[in-house]
C-alpha cells in the first residue's frame, strides 16, 4: 500500500525536523536545551518542560518516545534510511512482512522500518 504525497509530506517534514535536531544543526535553544537535560538526566520526565506537558498527552508521549530511544547515532541513521524509503514512494510499509505500518506507529515513532508485531519480534531477537 503505496502512501500519498499529502499524506507522506507531515511525516517527511517531521523526519527532516528530527534529523536537523539529532545532528545538532539547530539553532533553537529551547531545543537544544531540553535534549541536553533529558540526555544528561537519563531521560527523566522532570527534565521535559511543563508546557510541554500542558499540550496534551498525545504529543507528550511522541517527545518521550523520541527522547527514550535517543541512541541518538542510531537514530539518526533510522531517520535517514526513512527519508530514503520516503524518496523511494515504500515508506509506510513494514520492512519484514511488508504490511502497512498503522498511522498511529508511524506518529509516535516516524522512522520506524517495522510493524508492531515484527518491531517487537526483532527486539526479542526472534527474527
Ligand atoms: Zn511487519
Amino acid at each position: 500500500m503505496k502512501m500519498k504525497k499529502s499524506e507522506l509530506k507531515p511525516y517527511k517534514e517531521t523526519l527532516l525536523a528530527l534529523r536537523s535536531r539529532l545532528r545538532g544543526d539547530v539553532s533553537t535553544l529551547a531545543d537544544a536545551a531540553l535534549i541536553k537535560s533529558s540526555s544528561g538526566m537519563g531521560g527523566s520526565v522532570s527534565a521535559v518542560p511543563s508546557h510541554i506537558a500542558d499540550i496534551g498527552s498525545d504529543t507528550f508521549e511522541l517527545d518521550n518516545t523520541l527522547l527514550l530511544m535517543s541512541n541518538e547515532g542510531e537514530t539518526l541513521e533510522q531517520v535517514e534510511l526513512a527519508l530514503e524509503r520516503i524518496e523511494e514512494g515504500v515508506y509506510g510499509s513494514c520492512m519484514e512482512c511488508g504490511k502497512a505500518i498503522p498511522k498511529l506507529r508511524l506518529n509516535a515513532i516516524p522512522y520506524t522500518p517495522y510493524c508492531v508485531k515484527c518491531a517487537s519480534q526483532i527486539e526479542a531477537g526472534e527474527v
